[in-house]
């Protein structure tokens, strides 16, 4: 998950362009509740998967969920569930 200023709630994508664009600095701010030693861990209790903990996660867990979500809802392949991403960090209010 990355969090920006705007939350975490976002999608990424990339657009080639033929233009020089100079780098956007590097933010020195924390915008994770849990790292600023505040209460939250909300994407923890989020979790279906049990995947997140306060160490890290566990991308085999997590991924063993998106298969079964991806057998029980067939289609395109599903790259995330996203629940860990709608705790109070999702929106820029955070
Ligand atoms: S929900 Fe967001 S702010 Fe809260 S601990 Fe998780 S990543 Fe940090
Ligand atoms: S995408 Fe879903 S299963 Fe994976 S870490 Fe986030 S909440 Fe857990």
């Amino acid at each position: 998950m990355l969090i920006t200023k705007t939350g975490c709630a976002g999608r990424f994508g990339t657009l080639l362009v033929s233009v020089e664009i100079p780098p956007t600095p590097h933010l020195k701010e924390e915008f994770c509740r849990y790292k600023k030693e505040e209460k939250c861990l909300v994407c923890i209790s989020r979790c279906p998967a049990a995947a997140l903990s306060a160490e890290g996660l566990d991308k085999e867990k997590c991924f063993r969920l998106l298969q079964e979500n991806s057998r029980v809802f067939p289609g395109p392949n599903q790259t995330a569930c996203g629940k860990c991403a709608t705790g109070p960090c999702a929106l820029k209010s955070c």
